[in-house]
């Protein structure tokens, strides 16, 4: 509502009216204003944010050692300077980048094996296509669209999907073999119009079987999307199934082993037709000129480096899990194919997350994904001075196994 022209409310003013209440009226209230663009209902509770906030505007050299938010490894050097460069010397800053980012959506189908820029959308990182795929796939939002998580689950899922108006439905499962079965079940059932599932799992880090993907695909009525962000660590391959289900998207990142997080790069793997529809609901330029820039050169001239840095990612996290494994106040340590190892201790995780960063480690508390105040996360680097830290810390806080 236009405010009300000075000489009118003069005019109101001298006909006796309280033009600020009226003023009032005229505008509507935030309240007012949040039930008329959506119901209220719809949007999350809160915005998504890491429990680190806004620790990472301090200094770099009083940051604590990260490892609580599973970042990559260090991005190989070769790379950065190669990147540094080519933005130093463009003067085309004022140019738009490739709309349909052709160059990185070719290196991104060949990267994970499986037809071509057509497979291939890229977004703002993978949290994207949690936003992208229900809004793409899913019903208008007063026709009730339901997602189906499974939880333990990466908390993004829960804010975004919900800013999309859909309904989460999350059942807790076990990974302990019995949601094999639970799975296909359960989508069975509940007949989601979108499925996620995420393989690595965040935070209990077992690799789904593509049986299982298979089996849920083929009871799904809607699309399910298989988040592969920890995939170069583990043995994941939900692409391989791509040939054969329609309605399978894969998403990936390269926020984890390409070490481009502060990019935020990601993408997602389906038929033709399924790109096509996700990208009618995207922005146009999605991913930022350096963004792809960085991917093509990831995925291709430095792949060789970016593996070497996942190899040793995976070396760290057995040693990482061999030092949990003498830890005498370590009662359950999940195997892992991500690059982070999540344990149950006899205390609480808010103690000890507490205790770790009085010793300059931060690692994260997932009591809450987890729905039991014993659980923490340690990402893994492909530092050994990092690990060498954690273990002794690990010491400290949580005891040595008697020998
Ligand atoms: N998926 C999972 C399971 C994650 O744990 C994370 C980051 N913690 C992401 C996706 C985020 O990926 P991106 O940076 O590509 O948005």
């Amino acid at each position: 509502m236009a405010p009300i022209p000075g000489p009118l409310a003069q005019d109101l003013a001298e006909q006796g009216e309280d033009v600020e209440r009226l003023l009032g009226t005229f505008h509507p209230s935030f309240d007012e204003l949040l039930t008329r663009v959506r119901p209220a209902a719809y949007l999350p509770d809160e915005e998504y944010h890491t429990p680190r906030g806004g620790m990472q505007a301090s200094g770099p050299g009083e940051m604590p050692l990260a490892l609580d938010l599973n970042e990559g490894p260090a991005a190989p050097l070769a790379l950065v300077e190669e990147l540094s460069a080519r933005i130093r010397s463009d003067r085309d800053l004022h140019v738009y980048p490739d709309e349909h980012a052709i160059k990185l959506r070719q290196a991104v189908a060949a990267h994970v094996g499986h037809g071509d820029a057509e497979h291939v959308a890229v977004g703002p990182g993978s949290v994207a296509f949690y936003q992208q795929i229900p809004l793409a796939f899913g019903k208008a939002p007063s026709a009730g669209s339901r997602v189906l998580v499974f939880k333990p689950a990466y908390g993004a899922y829960f804010p975004v999907v919900a800013s999309t108006g859909a309904r989460l439905v999350a059942p807790m499962l076990r990974r302990d073999g019995s949601h094999v079965d639970a799975m296909p079940k359960l989508v069975h059932d509940l007949q989601p119009d979108v499925v996620i599932l995420c393989s690595p799992n965040n935070p209990t880090g077992e690799v789904l079987p593509n049986e299982v993907i298979a089996a849920v695909c083929t009871v799904a009525p809607g699309l399910v999307m298989v988040d592969e962000a920890y995939g170069p660590f583990s043995s994941a391959d939900a692409p391989a199934l791509l040939s054969r289900f329609p309605n399978l998207v894969v998403t990936g990142s390269s926020s984890k082993a390409f070490s481009l997080a502060k990019l935020r790069l990601g993408w997602a793997v389906a038929h033709p037709k399924v790109i096509r529809t996700l990208r009618k609901v995207q922005t146009p330029w999605q991913v930022s000129g350096p963004a792809q820039l960085a991917g093509i050169l990831a995925l291709t001239t430095y792949r060789p480096d970016v593996l070497a840095n996942v190899s040793a990612v995976v070396w760290e996290r057995d040693r990482v899990v061999g030092c949990l494994t003498l830890t005498a106040g370590v009662e359950q340590l999940l195997p892992s194919e991500g690059n982070f190892v999540t344990f149950r201790t006899h205390l609480p995780a808010s103690e000890v997350h507490a205790a770790f960063l009085q010793r300059g480690i931060r690692i994260r508390d997932v009591s809450k994904a987890m729905e039991d105040r014993h659980w923490s996360r340690v990402s893994v680097t492909a530092c050994p001075a990092d690990t060498d830290a954690f273990a002794q810390a690990a010491k400290e806080v949580l005891g040595e196994q008697p020998s």
